[in-house]
């Protein structure tokens, strides 16, 4: 039996020393694995301070081995609670306090074994006892106090173990469970060693029990990625992103809100109390919460009133595909909205005024009618659809006659008032598919689409007739009774294109001047009035 242990204590101790190289190798890429070199080597110590025991060695030997295991044990002790405190928050920094400690009893205890032949407080007796002899120990008061201390530095590391298990996701909690069954080993083998100690013929195996502690330990951090980087980096990145991430349990209870969603959420709806443990939907809309096609979705949302949100909502499963929940992903695209709506005010705005130029361009200042601009468009469109449908198109060229004596008797802004009332009157004889223009100072071109020469003859004698009625009053009482001149044309008779058509209307308009003004010539020959 004594030489099993002696193996089993020596294997323990390369295990562990093996351990505590790979685990310091890998101490850049995980926070742990720096408390897990210490847990480890101290392990070493302890594992190789046990093994020399059944040998005949000179008892100072044996006692020096011995106090060498206290070195292991506190070490031990120290390392699996920081190793704990580290899993249980990776940024864990040990405080002042606790390094002076987590320092100060080891040292004391050191200083107690060290100095125990002088005291005999931490062993009563240390020597060869039995037969076959052995060496033993029988501890004192120091050694049951050190103990003492020791159990309860480990209870409060699996209290911290405890905490990180109740606070991590599936893969994580199944890491921190293996760690902490473990964590059970040593306790087991030292109550084992306690009630029966002659089971291991007298031999301490808490040592071998740590080092399955540590071995599943390092198994967790080293092999299984606990506390990798990228874990603790997503984790980092959840605190600091700005956009807002809540997570969201399969029975939709809130397990997770980031900084910047409870800041969003303090602002927006100040009337909730901490979102942790509430009905997702005492804040989150039906559409956060319905639903999730493709595992995903995304839209735009007015979440208050003036506040914009991008919300993209995405269902989370674990390793065999069950569901857990969704992570709820917003972002506060108030200001990006505000621009777009300011843009579209003012490319609407640019789009009236661009209208309104063209219109402009298009319109006669004065009598507010078509010009020439848009009639030599017009008159194109119209010939065009004439060309199509084989109608034809009739063309009235208006002249007002003796204008001059009008200016010259009554003033130019008479002579305006008298073209705004010509105008006006053309506007309310032609038709919706009509055209009129005012194409100089006193002259004008009205279009008859469909217009054949008889209605054409009658339309501008209806026009005719209806400013030869005009009284225009000009200012102290005076007033003009204008007349006008009426030139016909109609496509394709009297002009295939725009030009020998309107020409046409304009000679037909003088053959009207000369023959004595107040009349409508036709291109023809026919006329009236
Ligand atoms: P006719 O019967 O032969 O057409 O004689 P008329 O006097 O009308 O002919 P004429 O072409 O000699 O005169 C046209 C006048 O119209 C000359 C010009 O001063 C005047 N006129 C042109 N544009 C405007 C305008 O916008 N306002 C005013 N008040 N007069 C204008
Ligand atoms: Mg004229
Ligand atoms: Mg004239």
């Amino acid at each position: 039996m004594q030489e099993l242990l002696a193996v089993a204590f020596a294997v323990s101790a390369v295990l562990s020393a093996t351990t505590a190289l790979i685990a310091w190798r890998h101490r850049r890429a995980t926070p742990a694995a720096t408390a897990l070199t210490g847990v480890c080597a101290a392990l070493a110590l302890w594992s190789l301070g046990n093994a020399p025991v059944h040998l005949h060695l000179p008892a100072l030997v044996h006692r020096s081995a011995t106090y060498t295991t206290f070195v292991g044990v506190l070490g031990c002790v120290v390392g699996l609670y920081l190793l704990a405190r580290t899993i249980d928050d990776p940024h864990h920094r040990p405080t002042r306090r606790q390094v002076a400690v987590l320092t100060g009893v080891p040292l004391l205890v050191l200083a107690a074994v060290a100095t125990d032949p002088w005291h005999h407080l931490f062993f009563t007796s240390t020597g060869y006892v039995g037969d076959p002899p052995h060496f033993a120990v029988v501890y004192g008061p120091l050694f049951w106090a050190h103990t003492a201390w020791c159990y309860g530095v480990l209870a409060v590391g699996v209290g911290h173990l405890g905490r990180a298990w109740h606070r991590s996701h599936a893969a994580v909690r199944r890491q921190v469970t293996s760690v902490l069954v473990a964590a059970a080993a040593p306790l087991a083998g030292n109550a084992v060693n306690i009630s029966n100690p002659a089971l291991f013929a007298g031999q301490d195996i808490t040592p071998l029990c740590f080092t399955v502690t540590a071995l599943v330990s390092a198994r967790a951090v080293l092999r299984q990625g606990l506390l990798r980087v990228v874990p603790i980096a997503r984790e980092a990145v959840l605190e600091t992103v700005t956009d807002c991430v809540v997570v969201v349990d399969a029975g939709g209870s809130v397990v997770d809100v980031n900084p910047a969603g409870r800041e969003l959420l303090r602002r927006s709806r100040p009337d909730l109390p901490d979102p942790v443990g509430l009905a997702a939907s005492a804040f989150l809309s039906p559409r956060a919460l319905g639903d999730l096609p493709g595992r995903h979705v995304r839209y735009p949302i007015e979440y208050v009133p003036g506040l914009h949100l991008d919300v993209g909502v995405t269902a989370i499963h674990d390793g065999r595909g069950r569901g857990l929940g969704r992570v709820v992903v917003a972002r506060d695209i108030t200001e990006v909205v505000e621009t777009r709506r300011r843009l579209e005010e003012q490319l609407e705005l640019v789009e009236q005024l661009r209208a309104q130029l063209q219109e402009e361009s298009v319109r006669d200042p004065l009598t507010g009618m078509h010009n020439r601009r848009f009639l030599d468009g017009a008159i194109d469109a119209a010939l065009g659809a004439a060309v199509r449908g084989g109608t034809p198109l009739g063309v009235l060229a208006l002249d007002v006659d003796r204008f001059k004596a009008v200016n010259d008797t009554h003033g130019h802004a008479a002579g305006d008032e008298v073209l705004v009332a010509i105008a006006r009157t053309l506007a309310a004889t032609v038709r919706a598919a009509d055209t009129a223009a005012r194409t100089g100072g006193e002259e004008f071109v009205v279009l008859l689409p469909g217009a054949d020469e008889r209605a054409v003859q009658e339309r501008a004698e209806e026009v005719r007739a209806a400013c030869a009625g005009l009284v225009v009053p000009v200012g102290d009482g005076a007033v003009v009774r204008p007349t006008v001149s009426v030139g016909t044309a109609v496509h394709p008779g009297h002009g295939a294109d725009a030009r020998s058509l309107l020409a046409a209307a304009d000679r037909a308009l003088y053959a009207a001047k000369a023959a004595g003004r107040d009349r409508v010539v036709a291109a023809g020959g026919l006329r009236t009035g």
